[in-house]
């Protein structure tokens, strides 16, 4: 677990800037939700976050160490994406402990790891499957076990649940936050889904254009809005 401060963020692509200087402070343990109309610069927040996108200007740091330029190997966080790619001639359980294998850890302490995060997801009876053989969820919940297994300090989450059918993805919700309940890791969850957010989120950062328009409590931004656009979005499900 870590604390995560993101201060003055920008990204600009080319001569675009699509983050216009982003402040967020996420405490130790809580899972914010970061929610917005498609384009506003959510996933671009995120992928900075981990790494994956160089930064224009700003600083993120995880715990207490500044992240800027480290690589994602480095910055002690796990992402989980949509297109959850998994490897398709890998069994489930070699699948979960791939990361741990390139990192040069013992196999034991990978089969530890891979038990104990199988047994949180109730993947146990499935470890020697491969993935054409599961269902969306269960794929869906192998690729957040092979974030789990590298008990990352923080979890950062883009619309994991948008390839999922309805029933199934309010299903996940529930087992995400039964997870954050169990492990209290720091996570930031994308999302652009607002039922998504308000059931999900400790805190939800609503964006729009590249700027943070409001921070708070679910309720908080149900009942006291902070101008029309988050009282439109929040208060207009999709
Ligand atoms: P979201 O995840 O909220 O839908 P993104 O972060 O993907 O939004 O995109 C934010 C803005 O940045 C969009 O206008 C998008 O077109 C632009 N953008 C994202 N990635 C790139 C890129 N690699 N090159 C140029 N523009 C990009
Ligand atoms: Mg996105």
């Amino acid at each position: 677990m870590a604390e995560v401060k993101i201060r003055d963020l920008v990204k600009s692509y080319g001569g675009l800037q699509v983050v216009h200087g982003v402040n967020v402070d996420i405490p130790d343990g809580e899972f914010v939700v970061l929610v917005g109309p498609s384009g506003c610069g959510k996933s671009t927040l995120l992928r900075m976050l981990a790494g994956l996108e160089a930064i224009s200007g700003g600083t993120i740091s995880i715990g207490p160490r500044v992240v800027n330029n480290l690589a994602p190997s480095e910055r002690d966080i796990a992402m989980v994406f949509q297109n959850y790619a998994l490897y398709p001639h890998k069994t489930v359980a070699a699948n979960m402990g791939f990361p741990l294998k390139m990192a040069g850890m013992p196999k034991e302490e990978i089969d530890r790891r891979v038990a104990e995060a199988a047994e949180i997801l109730g993947l146990t009876p499935y470890l020697a499957r491969y993935p054409r053989a599961m269902s969306g969820g269960q794929r869906q919940r192998v690729a957040m076990g092979r974030a789990i297994v590298r008990n990352p300090q923080v979890f950062l989450f883009d619309e994991p649940l948008s390839n999922l059918d309805a029933k199934l993805r309010v299903q996940m919700r529930t087992e995400i936050r039964e997870l954050h309940q169990r492990l209290k890791t720091t996570t930031v969850y994308v999302t652009h889904d607002q039922i998504e957010a308000m059931t999900m989120a400790d805190r939800i950062v609503v964006m729009r254009e590249g700027r943070i328009s409001q921070i708070g409590a679910p309720l908080e931004l149900y009942d006291r809005p902070a101008n029309t656009f988050v009282a439109g979005f929040i208060g207009s499900p999709a």
